[in-house]
């Protein structure tokens, strides 16, 4: 009995921390299916993405009953635009897009893609058409080619080698010593964390999702190899229906919509000009971030002299 329980409650623990990160949230979902907290309704429909206009209509949601988190979070992300979210660290941003991916369904209000409630929809054919470049990405212990495959599975070497030279790895891959069949991960190849960010967009690439959700996608990473990927992502953004989750406000700047979530709320929205003159606390964040710039360039020379 014991014995059993342990290894049960093991992956209980397991679960929460990836759920937690959103880090593997596909792969998590494929190991441990039975440890769903939302089950597909009866009637449950695969969803028809036809552009994929996402709307969140006066949600509220509590992971505690003691605890609101998001408080009437009311937006719409039109098809194929890109629509990012700041606020504070634990404002509630990243529980967004665990509602997306329908990790939780909403106490109340709702979220709909092209119309169709999340709740009436499979969550194999929600979870397809979603695509996540996650904050830090975790890679299997195995070749590069299977990690980038991870995102179709049957794909071909023809796509793979594609999405890996959109990606801007292919190059990378080849100089390995056994290319693409290279071994990577914590017991094989360690890659920087360019290299594993670039890894993953590969991935996405080859999904090919309607929605595509960037969650501090690049906040690990120095500011060289961030404004490289950025250049990537806003790439395979174009025409998809884009949620961004950014602590720079600099790689939020140029969304067609910009909210701010304080505490739970979305406080203020725009963009980054409008929010600007709203002289609101986008415009403190965004001098905030500024000044904390000016300080890095201005450091070096200080010391010099
Ligand atoms: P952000 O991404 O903006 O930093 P999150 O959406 O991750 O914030 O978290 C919002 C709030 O919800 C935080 O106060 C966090 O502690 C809380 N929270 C997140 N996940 C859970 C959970 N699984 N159980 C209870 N509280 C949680
Ligand atoms: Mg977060």
């Amino acid at each position: 009995m014991i014995q059993l329980y342990i290894p049960l409650n093991f992956l209980g623990v397991i679960y929460r921390e990836i759920k937690q990160s959103l880090a593997d949230m596909e792969r998590l979902f494929s190991l441990l299916e039975q440890n769903r907290e939302v089950a597909d309704a009866k009637d449950a429909k695969p969803l028809q993405t036809h552009g994929a206009r996402v709307t969140f209509s006066n949600v509220e949601f509590s992971y505690d009953p003691k605890r609101q988190i998001l408080f009437d979070v009311d937006f719409t992300v039109p098809a194929g635009t890109t629509t990012a979210v700041v606020g504070h660290s634990g404002s509630g941003k990243s529980t967004l897009s665990r509602l997306l991916f329908r990790f939780y369904d909403v106490n109340s209000g709702s979220i709909t893609i092209d119309g169709q409630d999340l709740r009436d929809v499979t969550q194999e054919s929600l979870r397809h058409a979603i695509g996540i470049v996650p904050q830090d990405t975790v890679l299997f212990n195995d070749s590069i080619e299977y990690n980038i495959a991870y995102g179709k599975p049957g794909a071909t070497k023809d796509e793979i080698v594609a999405a890996a030279r959109a990606a801007s790895i292919h190059d990378f891959i080849e100089s390995l010593p056994d290319g693409y069949a290279t071994t990577v991960g914590e017991r094989g190849l360690k890659l920087s964390g360019g290299e594993k960010q670039r890894v993953a967009i590969a991935r996405t690439l080859l999904k090919n999702p309607a929605i595509l959700i960037f969650d501090e996608a690049t906040s690990a990473l120095d500011s060289k190899a961030e404004q490289a990927i950025q250049a990537e992502l806003k790439e395979i953004a174009k025409s998809r229906t884009t949620l961004v989750i950014a602590h720079r406000l600099s790689t939020v700047a140029d969304a067609q919509q910009i909210l701010v979530l304080d505490h739970g709320r979305i406080v203020e929205r725009g963009t980054h000009q409008q929010l600007l003159a709203a002289d609101g606390l986008y415009a403190q964040m965004w001098e905030r971030q500024q000044a904390r710039k000016d300080e890095e360039l201005k450091s070096p020379v200080e010391e010099a002299g």
